[in-house]
Formats: C-alpha cells, sequence, structure tokens
C-alpha cells in the first residue's frame, strides 16, 4: 500500500476502506509516514471529508494507537462529559463534583481526562492548578481508586493515549486543518473510548469562537460524535449550545476556581453557568441510569447544592489529588493578581454583542493561558466579565475588571473592544440550541 494512492484516492473524492485508514495511522504512529503526505491527505480529507462508515474506522485506529483505560475494576457506570471548547467554560470543575455526589446510591462515578489550556481557551488542569498542592497526574490505579473513593477522577490527558491523535493534531493546527467534522469527530472519539467511560454527554459550541460557526454545523458534528460513540456501545448525547459570550463571570484559572467553588456553594445559582452545569450534570445523570427523568435528575442537582454535599464533594475531590482544602473553604487563598484595571462602559447602551475570543486571548496574553506550550502561567491573572449579553450599562461602569502582574501592559482599548453596545434593548437568545441522542 502507498500513501500516495490514499492520498490521490481521498483528491478524487474516493472513500478509504478500513484498511488504508489502518495503514494510514499506524504509519502516523510509527513516524514512517512523512508529515508532509499526512498533511496532504488532511487536507483533501478537509475538502472531501468522510463518510460514517470511515469516520469510524478513523476513531478505531486513533483509539488503538495507544493505550487503553480499563475501568472495569470500578462498581457501577461510569459518566463523562466534553465540551468542545469555550472561553470562561468550567463545567467541568463543578458537574464532576455533582454527579459524584448524586451518584453514589446508584454507584454512578464521573471520569473525566482533561487538557492544558493552550490560544484563547484554559483547560482544567491548568485551572484545577492554582489550588495549591493539586496535581492532576494520576496513574491508571490513582484513577480507579479517585472513582471508587470520591466518585470523581481527573487526570491529563498521557502521551500513550491516542499517539496518533497527538501527532496528527499537531499537524492540523499549523495545517489549518482542525475544522473538518471527521477529523474532530475521529480526534475526539478515539480519545473519549480509550478513556473507558460507559456514557458521555457532549457540549457542542456553536458561535464566532467555536470550531463549528454555524447550528448546521455544530448540530452535523453533534450527530457525527454521537453515531460513533453509539456504535461503539457507548451511551451518548449531545447539546448544541451557543457561545456568544463568556460563560459565567470568569476568566483565568484561579478566578475560575472561585467561582466554581461559589456556584457549588450555591451561589450565582441562576445564571447561564450554572444552568449549563446543572443541566449536562442530570443528562450525565439520567444517562448514567442514576435518575429516570430529566426533571428528577435537575432536583437532585440542586438537593446537593442546598445541602452542601456537591461541595463535600469537591473537597474530598481535591484532597484525593493532594491540593490543599483550606483554600477550597476560604478562596481568597487562591493566587491573585496584584491589580484590578477597570474596563469603563464609554457611553449608556444595551450590550448588544461580546468577543468572547478575544478576551479570551488578552487574558492569555495577560498570563492566565500560554502562547505556546511550556510558557508558565499566571495563575491569578484573568478578567472579571460584569456584564452580560442584553444588559444595560451606564456610562462610565466598569464592564470589565482586568486582574494581573502587568498593569503597565493593560491596552484599556483593546479590553474596551471586546464589547460592543447598542442604543436599542438586544433580546438574549437561549443558550440550549438543540439536544442530539
Ligand atoms: N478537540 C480535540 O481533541 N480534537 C479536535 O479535533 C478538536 C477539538
Amino acid at each position: 500500500m502507498r500513501i500516495y494512492d490514499l492520498i490521490y484516492s481521498k483528491k478524487m473524492g474516493r472513500a478509504l476502506s478500513g484498511e488504508e485508514i489502518a495503514f494510514w495511522i499506524q504509519g502516523v504512529t510509527e513516524g514512517s509516514i512523512p508529515l508532509e503526505q499526512s498533511a496532504a491527505l488532511l487536507m483533501a480529507i478537509c475538502w472531501r471529508g468522510m463518510d460514517a462508515r470511515e469516520t469510524l474506522d478513523l476513531t478505531l485506529a486513533m483509539r488503538d494507537s495507544g493505550a487503553r483505560m480499563d475501568l472495569s475494576p470500578v462498581p457501577g457506570l461510569k459518566v463523562d462529559k466534553h465540551s468542545t471548547g469555550g472561553v470562561g467554560d468550567k463545567t467541568t470543575l463543578i458537574l464532576g463534583p455533582i454527579v459524584a455526589a448524586c451518584g453514589r446510591a446508584s454507584r454512578l462515578t464521573c471520569s473525566m481526562f482533561s487538557g492544558r489550556g493552550l490560544g484563547h481557551t484554559g483547560g482544567t488542569v491548568d485551572k484545577l492548578s492554582s489550588v495549591p498542592g493539586l496535581k492532576l497526574e494520576l496513574s491508571a490505579d490513582a484513577f480507579r481508586e479517585s472513582l471508587v473513593r470520591t466518585g470523581f477522577a481527573n487526570s491529563a490527558q498521557t502521551p500513550d493515549v491516542c499517539p496518533a491523535d497527538r501527532k496528527l493534531y499537531a499537524l492540523r493546527d499549523v495545517t489549518a486543518t482542525v475544522e473538518s467534522i471527521p477529523l474532530i469527530t475521529a480526534s475526539i472519539m478515539s480519545k473519549k473510548l480509550a478513556g473507558g467511560a460507559d456514557a458521555l454527554v457532549l457540549d457542542v459550541k456553536c458561535g464566532e469562537g467555536a470550531f463549528m460557526k454555524t447550528q448546521a454545523d455544530a448540530l452535523a458534528l453533534a450527530r457525527s460524535m454521537v453515531d460513533v460513540g453509539k456504535a461503539h456501545g457507548m451511551r451518548m448525547k449531545a447539546l448544541v449550545t451557543r457561545m456568544e459570550e463568556p460563560l459565567g463571570w470568569a476568566i483565568g484559572n484561579a478566578l475560575e476556581v472561585q467561582e466554581s467553588i461559589e456556584i457549588l456553594k450555591g451561589q450565582h445559582g441562576d445564571g447561564e453557568l450554572a444552568d449549563m452545569s446543572f443541566r449536562l450534570a442530570a443528562e450525565m445523570l439520567v444517562l448514567g441510569g442514576a435518575a429516570a427523568s430529566l426533571g428528577e435528575a435537575l432536583k437532585r442537582v440542586h438537593a446537593v447544592i442546598a445541602d452542601g454535599s456537591a461541595f463535600e464533594a469537591f473537597r474530598d475531590f481535591v484532597a484525593f489529588n493532594g491540593g490543599d482544602v483550606a483554600v477550597v473553604d476560604d478562596p481568597s487563598r487562591l493566587p491573585q493578581a496584584a491589580h484590578r484595571i477597570e474596563i469603563p462602559a464609554p457611553r449608556a447602551g444595551f450590550v448588544a454583542s461580546m468577543d468572547s475570543r478575544s478576551m479570551g486571548i488578552l487574558a492569555m496574553e495577560h498570563g492566565a493561558g500560554r502562547r505556546q506550550l511550556g510558557d508558565a502561567l499566571d495563575l491569578g491573572a484573568g478578567i472579571r466579565v460584569g456584564v452580560r449579553l442584553g444588559q444595560a450599562v451606564r456610562v462610565g461602569e466598569p464592564m470589565l475588571i482586568v486582574h494581573t502582574n502587568r498593569p503597565q501592559e493593560v491596552d484599556v482599548a483593546a479590553f474596551r473592544s471586546t464589547i460592543s453596545l447598542s442604543d436599542a434593548p438586544v433580546t438574549e437568545l437561549p443558550w440550549l440550541l438543540e439536544v442530539v441522542e
């Protein structure tokens, strides 16, 4: 078999066979296929697409390129959640402890592997590293023990899982071949299948800052991932959600942990972040068989927030992973930036749009994220977002507060331009666009 022939076939719009796909992925894993040939094939896939059978074969080949987690020794079902990424998205920190607290009676646990942030979105591993001592680097045995003891396990993805995806993702990143439904499906679902959970709830974002800009594309991506998961026996559900503004008030590592703790303690219970986290947690409970209906699941979610057991589950999780629980009890002990700079509204009006991608990039440039792998993080740096879409603001009212250790670098105009104001009232659209099962 020659990789040249695969490139030619796909360029001409033909479907690749399972053997051809396995040959390519094996060559990528071993490093025997030159990068330029993989890059050409990726571009051909972007233009010509892949049918459902090819997408399934690609996912399987990528899953089998490395190690797989065996969660069978852990009693009960294990449920996972994946979001395709959003600025200020800290739902994992909130729903993990909620599912742990609600799942106890039916032995449902929450099993997740998370990444570090790169570019304009943060990563759960980085966010949680702002709790002193907390390290999400669990061995397979420790991961299983975390599920048994705390009901929630979250670890950084190790390099031996889906090595083919690691190499192909790096190549896609520099060849403008990230935004492809079959390639995203195979990349995400290979890692999810290797992670060993029984059920998966997906949050597929749609909007300017997301991989999928239109609702139709986001829906197609959700359908593709749900179908691949189901074909492998995974219980699947996907929510397609709007990403038009940062999720919650916090962008930045320690600030996002603080906001998550506040929600677990029952504060801000009516905002979009709480709403979305509670809904995703409830979907996980239903999918994992711990609740008979969405209504019942939501009631239980609210109950574990109200009685403090979700917060307790977060404390247990932090303690298990070596974190200082005194910081969870008193989030003012989290890393703090030395300076706060307000970005005032230039005039009165209604918040018409928020460029969350640019906000994420600005926060990253102030140290909340990395420009490239290996950059050090400033855990206290970030942005407090003081307004929501559609909100009326007065002239001079602080719209954003920049938390920074580099106050001389704050470009007020750049921050201000991330929010546009209109004279007429703006109707806020619901965050949930579609449900796919
Ligand atoms: N996240 C992934 O892991 N892979 C993609 O292709 C896109 C988002």
